[in-house]
């Protein structure tokens, strides 16, 4: 699957310092779940106490849709929704709503 998004239309429209700060969510494991539905971008992300829906709408403009209170009160793209587009660049969707992957039930070994 082809993201139509790069870190550097990221970087362009939410700056530098919040790619970097949405990296280290990502690397650190903060990034909970991440669906593409195109060209909606949906995640969670984990942030001190609090679990944020983050959301990207990607086309035709980027549109931010998190719920954290940057994005509502100044329309800001923020740390959670680049930290979720990180992970769908790099890694694909993930989590539990998300992937064929989730179709494969663990075969377990019989006992009769
Ligand atoms: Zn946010």
């Amino acid at each position: 699957m082809t993201v139509p998004i790069t870190e550097k239309a990221l970087a362009a429209a939410a700056g530098w310092p919040v790619v970097h700060a949405a990296r280290k969510l990502r690397d650190t494991g903060k990034v909970l779940r991440v669906s593409y539905d195109p060209p909606l971008l949906k995640g969670a992300v984990r942030m001190g106490s609090r679990t944020y829906g983050a959301g990207l709408r990607l086309e035709p403009e980027l549109e931010n849709l998190c719920s954290c209170f940057d994005s509502w009160s100044e329309g800001k793209v923020c740390v959670h929704s680049v930290a979720a587009a990180l992970v769908l660049i790099q890694d694909g969707p993930k989590g539990p709503d998300c992937g064929p992957n989730e179709l494969t039930n663990p075969v377990e070994p019989s006992s009769q």
